[in-house]
């Protein structure tokens, strides 16, 4: 009987071995630079009331309609795995009464499920980074927001490989006053757009100016354009954060037609897109979403934030060589150990060494195996130093000086290892 072997599931990737020094450099930078920025960790779950979702992603929302893991589990309940952060960030944050009367500055790492065709850049567990600002209006926080995000890049070695497109929907009420006028103007060319953009027109019609076919594209030129019902304070506070932008030497351009596919938008949105990534070229999106606090059953709270997809930035770091080559390096001292006497022995010496010198990283051979065998092994894991357990004998030999191996005592050793790794 032939067995199986059972897989991963299509989209749903292992982080191997080789691969996790790049997750752990990027999660690192991501910590510093939330540090650098005082902004706190906040962790939910994976697993939420398919109902957030619904009520804050949207229904006409590709996520929503397509792309959700959504299931019964034994009580009947509808769950969902979350396909992004800001609802169950909002849940969580509201539930344990941080958003009442408050300022909150918060950030989040970890998977998110959606179910899309996988390809490069494109996952259906995939990991997301991101921030999420509340109980402040104006210009002053987008702009931190912005300035973080871009300082990342800039910390990653990505800046000039990354593009800021930025839009003002207005006030929510700018948004809808627009959404009637762009509906009737598209009613007349109903049967000339595309499938999607049809279905659109009464669920979601921001999201056709999303569209990529080229026939509605056409329709769209002559269309209300969404400037016209942008409110004056509105606009004033947008042009306030430009000019912040200009000051600080961000560039960006302006782009009309970026609504994003969330429905909870409003004033402010933003994507970071490149052109090394093909197809998946937004790495980084957000806006404000002053609404969604309240639609979620708290009270009215200006919002803003952003997600970035972590695959998509390690792909760019990746193809662009912008990886440092010491994260691959794991280990300091090799230790090998020949001989059975030997193997407690080593074991525990390397116990010691780890209390003197808590910092350098210890890889104790614990195989066996003959000298030549264990020398290869620790040229390979790029260590510095070998220490040979041999017979009576400790000896250490320096790998990138290539020196021979000096016979050393026991108090010599830690000294001599101090010395090195200083
Ligand atoms: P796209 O247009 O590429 O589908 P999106 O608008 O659905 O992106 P958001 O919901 O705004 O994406 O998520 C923020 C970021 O998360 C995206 O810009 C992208 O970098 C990343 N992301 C979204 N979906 C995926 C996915 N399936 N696999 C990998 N990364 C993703
Ligand atoms: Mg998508």
């Amino acid at each position: 009987m032939s067995k199986v072997k059972i897989q991963a599931i299509r989209g749903m990737n292992d982080v191997l071995p080789n691969q996790s020094p790049s997750w752990q450099y990027l999660e690192q930078q991501i910590r510093q630079l939330m540090v650098a920025y005082a902004y706190q960790e906040i962790r939910f779950p994976v697993l939420e009331q398919t109902q957030l979702f619904k009520r804050s992603i949207g229904d006409a929302t590709d996520i929503v309609e397509k792309e959700m893991y959504t299931f019964e589990d034994r009580n009947g309940d509808s769950l969902s795995l979350r396909p992004e952060g800001t609802a169950s960030c909002i849940r969580a944050a509201e539930q344990h009464g941080l958003l009442y009367n408050q300022i909150q500055k918060l950030w989040y790492m970890g998977p998110m499920y959606r179910h899309e065709r996988p390809q490069k850049g494109r996952y259906r567990q995939f990991y997301q980074f991101g921030v999420e600002a509340f109980g402040m209006a104006g210009s002053t926080i987008e702009a931190e927001v912005l300035l973080l995000s871009a300082a990342l890049w800039q910390n990653l070695g990505l800046d000039q490989y990354l593009s800021l497109e930025i839009n003002n929907l207005g006030t929510s009420a700018n948004r809808s006053a627009y959404g009637e006028a762009l509906h009737s103007y598209l009613l007349g060319f109903k049967d000339d757009l595309d499938e999607d953009s049809q279905r659109r027109l009464d669920a979601n019609v921001l999201r056709i100016l999303d569209s990529k076919s080229p026939d509605t594209q056409h329709i769209l030129e002559k269309a209300p354009v969404l400037e016209d019902f942008i409110d004056k304070d509105s606009q004033e506070e947008f042009e306030k954060l430009l000019s912040i932008l200009n000051e600080a030497g961000v560039k960006f351009k302006l782009n009309s037609r970026l609504v994003r596919g969330l429905d909870y938008y409003n004033g402010m949105v933003f994507e970071w897109t490149t052109e090394e990534l093909g197809a998946q070229a937004t790495v980084c999106a957000g806006g404000r979403y002053d609404g969604l606090v309240k639609k979620l059953g708290g009270g009215d709270t200006p919002a803003i934030g952003f997600a970035l997809g972590m695959e998509r930035v390690l792909l760019m770091l990746e193809d662009l060589q912008r990886m440092p080559a010491e994260i691959n390096q794991e280990v300091d001292l090799f230790i090998a150990l020949i001989g059975n006497e030997n193997q407690a022995k080593g074991l525990l010496l390397a116990e010691n060494i780890r209390q003197e010198l808590p910092a350098i990283r210890i890889f104790t051979h614990c195989g066996g195996g003959k000298y030549n065998s264990q020398l290869k092994k620790a040229y390979a894991s790029e260590a510095r130093c070998v220490l040979v357990l041999e017979a009576e004998e400790i000896k250490l030999k320096i790998l990138d000086a290539d020196v021979s191996a000096e016979v050393l005592d026991n108090a010599d050793l830690v000294n001599k290892l101090k010395d090195i790794f200083k």
